[in-house]
């Protein structure tokens, strides 16, 4: 492994890279909001050398293990097989719009359907190597069926804890891999707080992304893909949906990777999407105010629907460094572009991911999108999510 230690986006101290280090020692949960969530730091002298021969990537795995030198793992685990998701050009939408090029990051082609399965895949082969039996996570959908779907292959004990608004189907779907649900009285914040108390007092392991920073890694090994799939050509623009902030804070890590190892001379613009209904992130973005969460509505983007991000430091850095952007999208908005993502590109995707193209269609007023590349990353697609 050339893991070397974790950093503490709150406090940036280092620490030795325990295993089961989740969040920062002094600055813990945070007093004004922010957690203190650590990043994994690698030797990439050392990671370069590994990944890479002239050029090339060594590895001719075609899943996310691939980039091993850069994973918090010392070998490829016995887990479902995760990523190297295709990306799907979308010519006619591209036209439309005046775009180059337009692809779409098919991460429903995981094992579970959604991006969730890169963090469990790092996840699991971790607490397997750990010899732990059992594992846990909050989650509003897909991260619980993506832990349930590999425990379930592993043969480790799952846990899942979901808000009260978790729909039939999805539990249904928990209960068919054999998990143990317990449905929250409250929303995901308050199911993510009732799974860290659980999870610590009994010694599983976590699957919780926004507090164990091993599993961002996996997350990120969706911006190495990108880049590779593109032959090393770095893409205008990056839009993913933002809850927590994991995803395109890991996706934003990847691109800053690639160009370290000098696979990459630039950054990809960043573009979070969330729900007009529950936009945190966004107004943090414009300046208002810190993590204190809103006082928000309703939305059916049910997996962006996230209070009180718990990886806003991460997020926020990543957005500064590549010049990126925050967008909310109206629910009419994001129902228009799942309709459109399936007319127009043949991609099936859940409510939540549509979001991306209904941000690209908002950047589209906004300026202009001629001769640009962009990457939509379709994080999820089963179907009744929600
Ligand atoms: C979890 C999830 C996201 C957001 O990821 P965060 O890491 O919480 O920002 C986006 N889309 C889908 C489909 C998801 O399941
Ligand atoms: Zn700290």
């Amino acid at each position: 492994m050339f893991v070397t230690g974790l950093r503490c986006f709150r406090c940036g101290s280092t620490f030795p890279a325990e295993p089961e280090s989740y969040l920062c020692p002094s600055c813990g949960l945070g007093t004004e909001g922010d957690p203190g969530i650590l990043d994994v730091q690698y030797d990439y002298g050392g990671a370069g050398p590994a990944l890479l021969a002239g050029g090339r990537v060594r590895s001719d795995r075609q899943d996310l293990f691939r980039y091993l030198p850069l994973l918090p793992v010392a070998a490829a685990g016995s887990v479902l097989p995760t990523g190297w998701t295709p990306m799907v050009p979308a010519p006619r939408l591209a036209a439309r719009l005046g775009l180059k090029a337009l692809y779409l990051k098919d991460d429903t082609r995981n094992p579970t359907r959604s991006l969730k399965d890169r963090a469990t895949a790092v996840g699991v082969t971790r607490a397997l190597a750990l010899g732990k039996r059992a594992v846990y996570c909050a989650s509003a959908g897909n991260a619980a069926i993506s832990l349930a779907g590999f425990s379930a292959h592993a043969g480790l004990e799952c846990h899942v804890y979901v808000p009260s608004y978790a729909s039939e189907t999805r539990l249904s779907w928990l209960r068919g891999y054999g998990a143990r649900v317990r449905v929250s009285s409250g929303n995901y914040d308050q199911a993510f707080e009732e799974s860290e108390q659980e999870g610590a007092a009994h010694g599983w392991y976590s699957r919780n992304c926004a507090f164990n920073p091993y599993l961002v890694e996996g997350k990120k090994t969706a911006a190495l893909e990108i880049a590779e799939q593109l032959g090393w050509q770095v893409p205008d623009l990056v839009i993913a949906p933002v809850g927590d902030g994991c995803t395109l804070g890991g996706i934003g890590k990847g691109f800053r990777e690639v160009r370290l190892l000098g696979l990459t001379d630039r950054l990809p613009r960043l573009v979070g999407v969330q729900a007009e209904a529950v936009q945190p992130l966004v107004r943090r973005f414009a300046g208002a105010g810190s993590n204190s969460g809103g006082t928000d509505g309703e939305t059916r983007a049910a997996s962006i629907a996230v209070q009180r991000p718990r990886n806003a430091l991460r997020l926020l850095a990543e957005l500064r460094e590549s010049s990126g952007l925050m967008l909310a999208l109206p629910d009419s908005d994001i129902a228009a572009a799942q309709r459109l993502l399936a007319e127009a590109a043949g991609v099936v995707a859940e409510f939540t991911s549509a979001a991306t193209l209904a941000g690209l269609l908002r950047l589209a007023e906004q300026e202009s999108l001629a001769g640009k590349t962009a990457v939509l990353t379709i994080t999820g697609g089963r179907p009744d999510n929600p």
